[in-house]
């Protein structure tokens, strides 16, 4: 079979790979749709950092059942399924406690849970071994667009549902990045919620994108940006401010429009530092977190939320051997929504 694979640091090949078998536990899915994302963008410029060579790329797939390895329960061949991100193992007490996306046993506190792609083969091949339990039911969700309801879905919702308490009628939430993750979070926000939107990009068509996805406001990032936020909100600040992008100057906005007591998001993986000091600087109880992926019940939140038509991936298809162009798109900022390459 055809797979995308991680070769060298920073070069990304196109390999001719035997088909693989499912062992014990385990099934094969033949994949519909592999997401690309800025993670995997991030794992090239890496270059020698990252550790792992050789491995498929992909952690967004979908696909259908195509073999049960021996006592691979509860899935039947021709299912359609999701492909978890998080690999957690299920009996850890984080994973007991609902924070599988902390997994104690698949990952640790310098490492993230096992994921497809990252960690193991992914989904930028024709077929993928996943072990049962970490592919979920799409039931009518097509599969050839649902792969990255697994991170551009799920990542947003895990972040979102740690905030939900505030996103209160009346609440003020500020998205940052209307790309591959933002644009998801927009819908989650105005699908579970009653909060006004503000929608922040540096790119024109995503601003409008922004606002036919219910953004009640929109800004470009500029000089004057944090300030007219500020107004909205009669100068006490957002409740909530979910930045999916993390750069310097993100952070600084996100910073500089948050209200006492708010809430930061930092999902974008962009570097930024969150200046904060044990001093007197106001405003008081901002709560600041990193966000990684999500949960078993945020996933199955997100299907829930795809089930229904309230979210919805923008995307556009590419053929796998097209992978460097829709590499070359994203880091370009010509996607809107996600590319998903098809086998
Ligand atoms: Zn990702
Ligand atoms: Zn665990």
């Amino acid at each position: 079979m055809r797979a995308v694979k991680l070769s060298s640091p920073g070069t990304v090949t196109f390999e001719e790979v035997p088909v693989p078998e499912p062992g014990a536990g385990e099934i094969r899915v033949k994949v519909a749709g592999a997401g690309l994302c800025h993670s995997d963008l991030h794992v090239l410029d890496m270059g020698d950092a990252w550790p792992a060579f050789g491995l498929t790329m992909g952690h967004e797939g979908a696909g259908i059942v195509d073999a049960l390895g021996p006592n691979a329960t509860g899935h039947k061949v021709g299912d359609p399924v999701i492909v978890n991100v998080v690999w957690s193992c299920g009996n850890c007490r984080a994973c007991v406690e609902g924070r599988d996306n902390a997994c104690e046993v698949t990952g640790g506190r310098d490492s993230f849970p096992t994921t497809p792609g990252l960690s193991c083969d992914g989904a930028m091949a024709e077929y993928m071994i996943v072990p049962v339990r970490q592919a979920l039911p799409l039931g009518d969700i097509d599969p050839v667009g649902a792969g990255p309801l697994t991170d551009a879905g799920l990542t947003p919702m895990h972040a979102i549902n740690t905030v939900k308490h505030r996103l209160t009628p009346g609440a003020t939430a500020v998205i940052i990045g209307i790309g591959g993750l933002g644009h998801v979070g927009l819908q989650i926000v105005k699908a579970i919620s009653a909060a006004r939107v503000v929608a922040i990009d540096a790119d024109e068509k995503k601003l409008e994108h922004a606002k036919q996805l219910g953004a009640d406001f929109t800004f470009a990032p500029g000089p004057e940006t944090a300030s007219k936020i500020l107004e909205l909100t009669n100068g006490y600040g957002v409740d909530v401010v979910l930045d999916f992008v993390g750069v310097q100057p993100t952070v600084d906005t996100a910073a500089a429009v948050i209200a006492p007591e708010g809430l930061v998001r930092l999902v974008g993986l962009g570097g930024g530092a969150y200046p904060m000091n044990a001093d007197v600087a106001a405003p008081w109880g901002v709560d600041v977190q990193r966000s990684y992926g999500g949960t078993r019940a945020d996933l199955l939140e997100v299907l829930a939320l795809a089930a229904a038509g309230k979210i919805h991936l923008d995307y556009q298809t590419y053929p796998l051997e097209d992978f460097q162009q829709a590499i070359d798109d994203l880091r370009a900022g010509k996607l809107v929504g996600r590319a998903i390459l098809v086998p």
